[in-house]
């Protein structure tokens, strides 16, 4: 019995060790795999972490370039918009071709990033190439130097022959530079990044020269927050770049300026009288209405000489026609210089002339239409010899704001009036209007 009740006990501890070893061994294979899975735990959150270090630097960098590109973008945006804010400007019918070249390569400055910008202007026919405008940090040295580039001398006569835009490289291997010879004999010595022909059709403006030329650049904000100067692209892309937009702008620039040339052409032809050169009636009697205007608030004398041919017809009939062409114009000539910048003169109608004389009294005016008497009685003219007295003469009336008459039209009438009374007097006379 003693024996039996030992075995039960040793089984019963036998037992109880197992289920001890057993929890033990549960309980340690549970630590051990806790801790393993919080080491797993923990290299997760640090790869998570430095993914996420690495993704956010990652995404930073890429913003800050889609913000270069973007920059990049918006300063080729404002380029073609400043070529259409040139396109606009050159079109305004009331820029005068003269004041073209300025606006040209302020447009140039705007589409490329370079310190010097230069517009030589075609002279004589386009023989030379004369500086007319520039954009210059030593503006005063260039002016001082009166640069002008015979045709075919120096890059800018090189070009203003081979009319095209290039840039130095190409210009030096241009099949044409060896036998033009056109750097030895450069007086300046200057050199061109690029330049530009301004030429349409067979018309030639300019040539434009720009130098020192720099990538364009952009403003933009860096991942830290900061301003940065974004330089868009290298010095070759640069110079690659401006060729193009140069192209555009002195295209631009030669279309303005032929068309500014052919309504300047319009405008003479509608305001001169097509045989003597001379002002039109219709714009002396604008720019008398306008003196007289003018005098009305300065209290200034506006003079009026009115003049017609003694016996046109009979020297008309006895030469023809085209002689007496001849002589209309010899006598707007001859308006023409004694008028100097003292007086405007104009045909008034087929053989009458006028001349206005700003700020001239009475005495005056008509001391300077007997002087105009004078020379023409004295101007041996061809054929005179068969006119009445042998010589060509005019007769001549004189009146003056605001003594004879307060507006243009009385004023004309009124000059007329004292021609009117030169004639039935005898002719060959200058007679001042008498109230
Ligand atoms: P008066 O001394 O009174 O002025 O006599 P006149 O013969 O000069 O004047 P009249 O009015 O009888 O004739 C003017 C002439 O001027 C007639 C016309 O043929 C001529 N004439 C007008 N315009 C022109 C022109 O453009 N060319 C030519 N050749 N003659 C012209
Ligand atoms: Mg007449
Ligand atoms: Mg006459």
């Amino acid at each position: 019995m003693n024996n039996f009740l030992g075995n039960q006990t040793l089984i019963i501890l036998v037992g109880i060790g197992i289920v001890l070893v057993a929890f033990i061994s549960l309980f340690l294979i549970e630590l051990f795999e806790r801790k393993k899975l919080e080491r797993q735990i923990k290299s997760l959150e640090n790869r998570l972490r430095t993914q996420r270090i690495t993704y956010e630097t990652i995404t930073r960098e890429q913003t800050f370039r889609i913000d270069e590109l973007i920059a990049e973008i918006s300063a080729r945006g404002r380029v073609i918009q400043s070529v259409l804010n040139l396109a606009s400007a050159l079109g305004d019918d009331k820029l005068e071709k003269k004041d073209m070249p300025r606006k040209i390569i302020e447009g140039v400055n705007n589409v490329i990033n370079a310190d010097e910008i230069f517009f030589f202007e075609a002279i004589e026919n386009g023989k030379f190439f004369e500086l007319r405008e520039l954009i210059s940090k030593e503006k005063n040295k260039y002016l001082r130097t009166k640069i002008k580039y015979p045709l075919g001398i120096g890059p800018v006569g090189f070009i203003g022959k081979i009319r095209s835009t290039m840039d130095q490289e190409d210009m030096e291997h241009h099949s044409r530079a060896d036998a033009m010879d056109y750097r030895s004999k450069d007086p300046y010595k200057i050199d061109y990044d690029i330049c530009a022909s301004v030429h349409y059709r067979d018309k030639m403006f300019g040539v434009i020269g720009v130098r020192k030329i720099k990538p364009l650049t952009q403003r933009v904000l860096t991942p830290e927050g900061e301003e940065k100067i974004h330089i868009i692209g290298d010095k070759r892309t640069a110079l690659k770049y401006s060729l193009e937009a140069l192209k555009m702008v002195s295209e631009l620039g030669a279309l303005a300026m032929y068309g500014a040339e052919l309504r300047e052409q319009i405008q003479r032809l509608a305001d001169t009288d097509g045989l003597t050169g001379i002002y039109n009636k219709r714009v002396f009697k604008e720019r008398l209405e306008r003196a007289i205007k003018q005098a009305e608030q300065s209290s200034a004398y506006v003079g009026l000489f009115m003049m017609d041919i003694d016996n046109f017809k009979k020297y008309n009939d006895r030469h023809g026609h085209p002689a007496g062409d001849d002589l209309l114009k010899n006598l707007g000539k001859i308006l023409k210089k004694v008028s100097g910048n003292i007086g405007l003169p104009a045909r008034y109608g087929g053989e009458e002339f006028v001349v206005m004389l700003y700020n001239k009294n009475k005495a005056q005016t008509l001391r300077f239409g007997e002087m105009v008497r004078e020379i023409i009685e004295k101007t041996k003219f061809e054929n005179e010899e068969t006119q009445p007295g042998g010589k060509l003469t005019i007769s001549g009336g004189v009146a003056v704001y605001p003594i004879d008459a307060n507006n243009a039209e009385d004023l004309i009438k009124k000059a007329d009036d004292a021609l009117y009374h030169a004639k039935s007097s005898g002719k060959n006379k200058v007679f001042a209007y008498k109230g």
